[in-house]
């Protein structure tokens, strides 16, 4: 009944499959899946426990018989059939009680997937009872989400830094003129925290509690502000529960090395690109987008490292969903900037 009164093309999909997080917007309603790409999996029996929010309530404290997964790693799709999982599971749940008509659904992929993995993701979401799938590059998506004037002639550079990856990319013309994946992102920087945590303070944490740290007083330039913080976690000599204290400076020596190669790829992006392109740049500057933009200071050290003017994305989580959810309303836009498959 309801399909009488949505408009035309209102049960579309424009999905956003990150190494982090997984989003759905809808046509027409908005973001309607925001949940981390994370697949419970029970062993025993090989159903899905969960997916999503409550897989990751799991993580790190499930019984041997459920795995917690992400699916999606590096950049890539590490576990095809956790994939399917939890894109079906997401596809159902944004379609919510619309199943009834053929949606379409046009889906962000990593620019380094191989032609196998977007087989995969295309049939996975054919298998969840999408009507029509296209597959752009997130490094458009993520342009067109940031306001970036993609189709001119002029270049734009955007450095997504997600969980697994950061990628830069150039875009002019409705192409991609350089595209850089780098195997460093927000794990890493957690990764980092966790490794800075055991060798300084001899104190053991989880994943969980490395990004709260990160995000609640870390930092990639020195700020006024002082921030501390208390660390819950397992004393590595004595195995007992203890508290530390610790400071943003501490966070940012932590993070010292997934920066350094972070900015050092953005300055090999400026060094890579044609000198016409790099001088659009220039004027123009970098825009940053995903959740590693949201770290304090970024901008002003990206800026500090290349000389060029640093933008943080508005509400940079949801640049490329949003990019790809533009798609879902200009197939000419669409068609121009599709993604082989
Ligand atoms: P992906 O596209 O790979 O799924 P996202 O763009 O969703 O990644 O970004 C997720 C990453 O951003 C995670 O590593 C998360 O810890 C990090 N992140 C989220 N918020 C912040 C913040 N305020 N400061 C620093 N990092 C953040
Ligand atoms: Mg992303």
């Amino acid at each position: 009944m309801l399909s009488k009164i949505l408009p035309f093309g209102a049960r579309d999909l424009a999905i956003d499959l990150g190494t982090a997080n997984t989003i759905v917007f809808a046509a027409g309603r908005g973001i309607v899946v925001d949940e981390p790409s994370i697949v419970a999996i029970n062993t025993a029996n090989e159903k899905t426990e969960a997916v999503g929010h409550d897989a990751r309530a799991m993580l790190g404290r499930t019984p041997a018989s459920i795995t917690t997964i992400r699916p999606m790693r590096d950049g890539v799709i590490a576990d095809f059939d956790a994939a399917e999982r939890m894109l079906t599971s997401f596809i159902r749940k944004a379609q919510g009680p619309y199943t009834f008509r053929r949606t379409r659904v046009v889906i962000g992929i990593p620019s380094g997937t191989t032609q196998v993995e977007r087989r995969a993701v295309i049939d996975s979401a054919y298998r969840a009872k999408a009507g029509q799938v296209h597959l752009v590059e997130e490094g458009i998506a993520a342009a067109i989400g940031a306001g970036l004037p993609v189709t001119e002639a002029r270049g734009s550079m955007v450095v997504d830094i997600g969980g697994g990856t950061t990628d830069i990319a150039v875009v002019a013309l409705g192409g991609m003129v350089y595209d850089r994946s780098v195997r460093v992102a927000g794990h890493h920087m957690d990764e980092a925290i966790i490794q800075y945590m055991r060798r300084r303070h001899g104190l053991l944490i989880g994943e969980r509690t490395a990004e709260q740290v990160k995000i609640e007083i870390g930092s990639a330039t020195e700020s006024v502000e002082q921030l501390n913080m208390e660390v819950r976690g397992r004393c590595l000599r004595e195995g007992r529960p203890r508290v530390v204290q610790i400071k943003d400076t501490e966070v940012r020596e932590a993070l010292a090395e997934p920066l350094k190669v972070i900015c050092g790829s953005v300055r090999e992006a400026l060094d890579g690109i044609p000198p016409e392109i790099a001088a659009d740049i220039f004027d123009n500057g970098i825009v940053v987008t995903g959740g590693g933009a949201l770290l304090r200071g970024i901008d002003e050290r990206l800026r500090t490292e290349t000389g060029v003017p640093v933008a943080v994305a508005d509400d940079p989580l949801t640049s490329v969903v949003r990019g790809v959810g533009r798609m879902l309303e200009d197939l000419p836009l669409l068609k121009r900037v599709a993604a082989a498959a």
